[in-house]
């Protein structure tokens, strides 16, 4: 069986934590810090702040902005559940938008008509590693005022234009979890241009003090390990060639899957393929699945309920690309360690699949 996703971890990162272990230094120390430096790089210089997840790290960026009790934040209902949880955590409610038919991120138009006096901010995710629309969501931002977020969770190394997302907003966040294009085993980090932004981060993360026992304000403990950052570290260091793989994959598969619509990248959009996504039209997408693990080939449904319609937050909205999303999304392996020969099993299964049920 092929695996829906896969990590790639090496000799690199079970000798960089073994390094850790030996140096008795287990905590949040010098590895975190030098992570932190090197993860700059990537976002033009902007400050970065690890943290143990990168649900932590919205939580803390949307605190840190000041948003809470009454302000509403904009967020697309088709993501995982986090993006919007952190908002509700915060404090502040979040108000669904839809999505765009074409790359599954947020619609500035949809986003637009969501806008009401309590709004504060919005918060598009770049969605499998596809950057959201974040020239046309700046220009309504602008328009009414707001602030701009980033969920770039599942997106680093993609970019707009050539800039690289985490620098489209007052505040991105970035996850490490396992699945993730790189990882620290869990973690996250927020990257923010504004200097204040930076300290009421590292502040939120460590019991709201910078000096020992001297807490400025309320805080967490968020901290990432130097053993967690020792990962991250070697990961960093094979995140462009990782990220070529997964673009030379998922061109593999554009080119040969035939019978469902494979996943577009816009004229503007560096695509770093977290997941390669594909729509089932025609046919069950769940039966669709079956069939391909039958055939040796593991897929995933992210996500198969609207986060609006989830139990936890129960509401009854009129999203219709966000349902049709929901209902048509298979996400099939696209991970760099694939081989040539497993690639071609994929595209076999899912054009078989795909002509059975035709
Ligand atoms: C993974 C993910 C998160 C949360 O990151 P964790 O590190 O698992 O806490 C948030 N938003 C999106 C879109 C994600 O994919």
């Amino acid at each position: 069986m092929i695996p829906a996703a896969k990590p790639s971890i090496g000799a690199e990162e079970r000798e960089a934590v073994d390094r850790v272990m030996r140096s008795g230094m287990l905590a949040q120390g010098p590895e975190v810090a030098a992570f932190e430096e090197e993860f700059s790089a990537l976002v033009g210089g902007r400050h970065s702040i690890a943290l143990n997840s990168g649900t932590s790290a919205l939580h803390l960026s949307i605190l840190a902005l000041g948003i809470g009790e009454g302000d509403e934040v904009i967020v697309p209902s088709f993501s995982f559940a986090a993006t919007a949880n952190s908002v509700q955590i915060a404090g502040a409610t979040a108000v669904f938008a839809d999505i765009e038919p074409d790359y599954f991120s947020l619609d500035p138009n949809s986003a637009g008509a969501a806008i009401t006096p309590r709004t504060k901010a919005i918060m598009p995710v770049h969605l499998y590693g596809h950057p959201a629309n974040m020239i046309e969501l700046q220009k309504i931002a602008d328009k009414h005022g707001l602030l701009m977020l980033e969920d770039a969770a599942q997106a680093v190394a993609a970019s707009i234009n050539g800039k690289p997302v985490g620098t489209f907003s007052q505040a991105a966040s970035f996850s490490f979890y396992p699945t993730k294009n790189m990882t620290s085993g869990e973690g996250g980090m927020v990257c923010t241009p504004d200097a204040e932004v930076a300290r009421k981060t590292r502040l939120l993360r460590n019991q709201g003090m910078e000096k020992r026992y001297a807490n400025e304000i309320f805080g967490f403990n968020n901290r990432m390990t130097d053993l967690h950052a020792a990962i991250g570290r070697e990961q960093l260091k094979k995140l462009h060639a990782w990220t070529s793989k997964r673009q030379r994959n998922a061109a593999f598969l554009s080119a040969n899957i035939r019978g469902v619509i494979t996943p577009p990248t816009a004229p503007w959009a560096s695509h770093v393929f977290h997941q390669y996504t594909i729509r089932v039209v025609g046919q069950d997408r769940d039966r669709f699945a079956e069939e391909l693990a039958k055939r040796g080939v593991g897929s995933g449904v992210y996500y198969p309920t609207p986060i609006h319609r989830l139990p936890s937050f129960g509401l009854d909205l009129e999203l219709p690309m966000t349902e049709q999303a929901a209902a048509q999304a298979l996400s099939i392996p696209v991970y760099p360690s694939l081989t040539d020969g497993e690639l071609e099993t994929i595209v076999e299964a899912v054009n078989s699949v795909a002509k059975a049920g035709a």
